[in-house]
């Protein structure tokens, strides 16, 4: 967590100086300006976990410095004092409130009030920042496969889904490559599934070390995998997955406890918008189709989706060659 570093915002060196005696047990670093101005300068290069200001200075009140940072992405939730030696009470607080202070304090202050009052805020902001890490992590666990730290499955919808609606709209085409591992029982059966786990992991990485921008890489689950290629055409899709597959039909998967480890895959590919396929679950049923075509054929190979592939008899045989 950044260093506790207070901005001191006030025209009077003295009362600068009466906030830092009261407040010189709790931050260690202090930075002090004069006016609304070079406090918003300030606020910007030095980053404060905390702001204390004055409210009537000269160049620019404290209400407009406050409101102006609480409209800056990194000054929406810094905890800001509002110190105000006004006469008018209620209608300063209420506009100090307004403009986004979390506190309002009046001049003179007592000391330890105005401790007590920056450790609460202090708490509550720590909190509110820890909520906001946990939050964070939560959705990018929803959005990570475990084993690969690939996007799963949901994001691969999720995201489509939505690029599916602006491709529709800007007439642009996805591809979709449905990437299944070959005889991969085998790898489990033969090496055990710790070591399965690996192949996976490894997969993974090179995939993502093959993948360009604008191709979203996700675990689809168990051994497969899937590619979506915003903008192109089938033509383009094939090369890419010609890419995909030659990398891992290529790359040698032996140690010294694994020996003469090869894998391949199978690939379908299938394009949006085409007939019948309108939706991302229409998409992905083709993609697979041309995917069990792959494997009915021989296997190691890409294939293209083609209206009426499910009715093929070659489906047939796959059906009963698969468990
Ligand atoms: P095919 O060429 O027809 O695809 O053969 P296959 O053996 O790959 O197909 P099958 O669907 O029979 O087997 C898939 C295997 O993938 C079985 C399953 O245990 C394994 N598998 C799925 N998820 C994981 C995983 O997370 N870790 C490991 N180690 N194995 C997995
Ligand atoms: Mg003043
Ligand atoms: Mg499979
Ligand atoms: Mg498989």
């Amino acid at each position: 967590m950044a260093e506790d570093k207070a901005l001191i915002v006030d025209d009077s060196l003295e009362a600068r100086k009466a906030v830092k005696d009261a407040l010189k047990d709790i931050f260690p670093v202090f930075i002090e300006t004069g006016d609304g101005l070079s406090a918003i300068k300030a606020f910007v290069e030095e980053k404060p976990t905390f702001v204390i200001t004055d409210v009537e200075m000269p160049s620019l009140s404290g209400f407009k410095f406050i409101s102006t940072i609480r409209s800056m992405e990194e000054g929406k939730d810094v905890p800001i004092v509002m110190l105000s030696g006004t006469r008018e009470t209620l209608k300063s607080k209420l506009s100090g409130f307004n403009a986004g202070a979390s506190d309002f304090i009046l001049k003179p202050f007592d000391g330890a009030e105005l401790i007590a009052r920056v450790k609460t805020l202090m708490r509550t902001h720590r909190l509110l920042e820890e909520l906001k890490e946990k939050n964070a992590l939560l959705e990018r666990l929803a959005i990570t496969d475990e084993l690969t730290g690939l996007y799963n499955r949901r994001y691969f919808f999720e995201s489509v889904r939505t690029q599916l609606a602006l491709g529709l709209r800007h007439n642009f085409k996805i591809a979709c490559l449905l990437m299944d591992l070959d005889f991969f029982k085998n790898i489990n059966d033969t090496y055990g599934h710790g070591a399965g786990d690996e192949v996976l992991r490894k997969i993974g990485r090179l995939l993502i070390s093959c993948k360009r921008d604008g191709e979203l890489l996700a675990r689809f689950g168990g051994e497969e995998f899937v590619i979506c290629i915003f903008n192109t055409d089938a033509a383009n899709a094939l090369l890419a997955a010609e890419r995909f597959r030659k990398l891992i039909r290529g790359f040698d998967f032996s140690s010294p406890i694994f020996p003469n480890m090869r894998i391949t895959v199978s690939v379908g590919i299938a394009v949006y918008p085409q007939d019948r396929v309108i939706t991302i679950d229409d998409l992905v049923r083709a993609a697979d189709k041309a995917m069990y075509r792959s494997k009915t054929d021989g296997r190691d190979r890409v294939t293209v989706y083609e209206e009426g592939m499910d009715m093929a008899p070659t489906d047939k045989k796959r059906k009963t060659s698969r468990k």
